[in-house]
C-alpha cells in the first residue's frame, strides 16, 4: 500500500549553497546530511510537518545526480512513495505493466529500503518507492 509523499529530492551542483537556498526558503534548518555511497550521492533533508525535501549532490564523476545535471540541468529529480512493503508494491506495480530500474531493494538514505520504477513507464517521472527500515 502507498501511504503517502515521503520526499521530494532535487538535484544540486552544490549542495553547501543549496543548504543555505532551502533554509531560507522553507524557514527550516537541514537535519540531516548523508553519503550514499552505493548511489553516488550525498544528501542533506529537510522537514515540513511529516514531509521531507531531499537535495542530492553527486559524490563522484560516476554519480547517476552528475549525469543528470549534465542532461536536464538542476532541478526536480524524484518523487519518492512511502510503502509499506516494498515487495508487495513491486509485485502490485509490475502486474499493472510497469517497470522498475531494478526491484531489488538498495540500502537509500534517512534509513530506508528504496527501489526506483522506470520513468519511461511513469509520464518521464522517476518515482522512489521507500519502505522504513
Ligand atoms: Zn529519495
Amino acid at each position: 500500500m502507498i501511504k503517502k509523499i515521503e520526499h521530494i529530492g532535487i538535484a544540486v551542483k552544490d549542495l553547501g549553497k543549496s543548504e543555505i537556498l532551502f533554509e531560507k526558503l522553507l524557514g527550516a534548518e537541514m537535519y540531516k546530511r548523508e553519503v550514499v555511497e552505493s548511489e553516488g550521492v550525498i544528501t542533506s533533508f529537510f522537514k515540513i510537518a511529516d514531509q521531507k525535501i531531499e537535495l542530492l549532490c553527486a559524490s563522484n564523476e560516476d554519480s547517476s545526480i552528475k549525469k543528470f545535471i549534465e542532461n536536464r540541468k538542476e532541478g526536480i529529480h524524484h518523487i519518492a512513495l512511502h510503502v509499506d512493503s516494498i515487495e508487495k508494491e513491486v509485485k502490485r506495480l509490475e502486474k499493472l505493466g510497469f517497470e522498475f530500474i531494478s526491484t531489488t531493494p538498495k540500502k537509500g538514505a534517512d534509513n530506508k529500503r528504496i527501489v526506483f520504477l522506470h520513468p519511461k513507464t511513469t509520464n518521464g517521472v522517476l518515482v522512489e518507492l521507500c519502505e522504513e527500515i
